[in-house]
Order: C-alpha cells, then structure tokens, then sequence
C-alpha cells in the first residue's frame, strides 16, 4: 500500500499550488490541512470525469488511445451529473474536479455540467484540457470567468492549433488558464498486453504521474489510470483491480472505506499495457491518418 500522505496529502498541496501562477488564500491550505488529517475527513487531490470520447485531433501516442474508437461518444449529460454527485456526496473535499475529453470544448452539455458543479462546495477548483483547436463559445466563455474554473491549454505546437488567439480571449475575459508548452511525449506503446511482474508493475505504477495525481472516471467506474480507463472502454483490457464501481450502493462508511482502499493501490494492471517506463520520447501531436490500431 503505498503511504497516505504521499499519495493524498502532498498531491493535494502540490495540485493547488500548481493550478494556476499567484498565491492561493491560506484558508485553502488550512482546509486541505483539516481534510488531509482531521478523523472522519476525507480528500482527495484530483478526480477526472470524461464527458466524451470525440475529439478534434488524431494524435498517434494519444496515451487516452482517443484515436482508437471507432464510434467516439458522448457521454450524456445526465449520467455525468449523478455520477459526479455519487463521488461528492461521499466525500468533504475534492481539489480539483476536471471535465477532460476527448475534447472538452465538443460536448454539447459542457454549460450544463459546468453550471450544476461550479459552486459545489467540496469542490475546490473546477477544471478542463483543451487541445486549444475550438474558441469557445460565447455562452460557454462567461462560464468559464468563475473565479473556481480553470483551464489547461495543451500546446503541441500544431498548425491546426488557436494557442495565440485562445490565450487572448481568456487574457480579456480574466478567465484562469494555464499553457503547457508540451511538444515531446512518452510513447506509451500497443494496448497489447506484456506480461510484467507484479513487482516492476508497482515500480512503474509508483514512479507514474498518475498514481499520486488523478483517478479517472469513466461510465460510472472509477479508474487507477486513464489509459487503464479507455482500454477497458474499448475491450483491451478487464481487470476488476484496476477499477472502483461508483454507482454500486454502498453506505458512506463502506465507500470511504473501499474508496480509499482502491485509491492507495500501489499497483495498476494498466501499466502491463504500457511502455511509459521506457521513458521514449517522442514529437506530440503528430496526427495520424488511417484507421489503424495504435
Ligand atoms: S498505464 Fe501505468 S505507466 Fe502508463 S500512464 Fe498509466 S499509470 Fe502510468
């Protein structure tokens, strides 16, 4: 089990100092600090719901394999609101509630789901990724100046990109962003199964990202991994330990209990599925063309 406070406690911290440049108010520390450590409290760092599949770009190396559905979907948005309230309501604080994609600016529901959570109070901030390819619209813009929302622009340094043009409306309108520069990646590899030992399994689980910053959800079925979340998805992979049955009745004190326990896992069957701890790098974005299987 690897240990509470470097997977919940100091992500928590580290989330909120790096969601956006400037100070944060101490109040927000000392209630990370309440929830983090008080009995009967409980927390956690970041939680992604996918709204969609479709997205506006085909990258090969999409570590999410957004390029390997066949059929993308929407999820609707009545299903995204009961499961978001099914995590809440079992919970006191979420830092940082993401709305991912796909594509996020593609969901016709967006300004729905932003509207039913934006004041939610375990909520902290409130955000999404774009691929920075879709100026929102007016309606979705004015939602987005919350003082809790903000937005993390993922630049590939693509042609089909609008970094420039987006940055200027959101510099207007005083909406919060954030823009990562993120022109290599790591190849995370086919969907195919490797066959790893549970001991390189957890090295390579431990030393991810993933493991200490976020868990996915994906149709009501939380996951270790978003790439563990997609691959199940589309059929590549079935592993009961990768992944936590939001909508299944429990009582709070049984979600707590077996959320916590799934959310500390020190090991993801996911990353039997990928070469990340190969450490490959290579150019982001580059779009693919065919239907081919990643
Ligand atoms: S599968 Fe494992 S190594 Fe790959 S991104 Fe997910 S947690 Fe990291």
């Amino acid at each position: 089990m690897i240990s509470y406070f470097n997977t919940i406690f100091k992500p928590c911290v580290n989330t909120l100092m790096n969601l956006v440049p400037g100070k944060k108010p101490v109040s927000q520390y000392l209630r990370i600090i309440r929830d983090g450590f008080l009995p009967g409290r409980q927390i956690f760092c970041e939680m992604v719901f996918i709204l969609t599949t479709k997205c506006t770009l085909r990258c090969e190396n999409c570590n999410n394999l957004m390029p390997c559905y066949k059929q993308p979907y929407n999820i609707p948005s009545d299903t995204i609101i009961s499961d978001i309230y099914s995590f809440l309501n079992q919970i006191d604080t979420c830092v940082k509630l993401s709305l991912l994609g796909g594509e996020p600016f593609v969901y016709p529901d967006l300004g729905k789901v932003i509207d039913e959570f934006v004041d939610n109070k375990k909520i902290m901030y409130l955000s999404m990724t774009t691929n920075a390819t879709i100026i929102p619209k007016e309606e979705i813009l004015k939602r987005l100046e919350h003082k809790k929302v903000v937005v993390h622009i993922s630049d590939y340094d693509l042609p089909m990109q609008k970094v420039d043009e987006l940055i200027a409306v959101f510099k207007k309108r005083g909406i919060k962003y954030t823009h990562k520069k993120d022109v290599d990646w790591v190849i995370p590899g086919p969907v195919t199964k490797r066959g790893k030992e549970i001991g390189q399994l957890k090295k390579e689980y431990e030393s991810c990202y993933s493991s200490r910053y976020c868990r996915t959800v994906l149709n009501g079925k939380a996951y270790l991994c978003a790439r563990g979340a997609h691959l199940t998805d589309l059929g590549y992979m079935d592993e009961p330990h990768d992944c936590f049955d939001m909508r299944k009745k429990r009582t709070k004190a049984e979600f707590r209990k077996e959320f916590r326990k799934f959310y500390l896992s020190d090991y993801a069957m996911a990353c039997d599925h990928c070469d990340h701890a190969l450490n490959i790098s290579v150019r982001a974005g580059v779009q693919k063309t065919g239907q081919e299987e990643q």
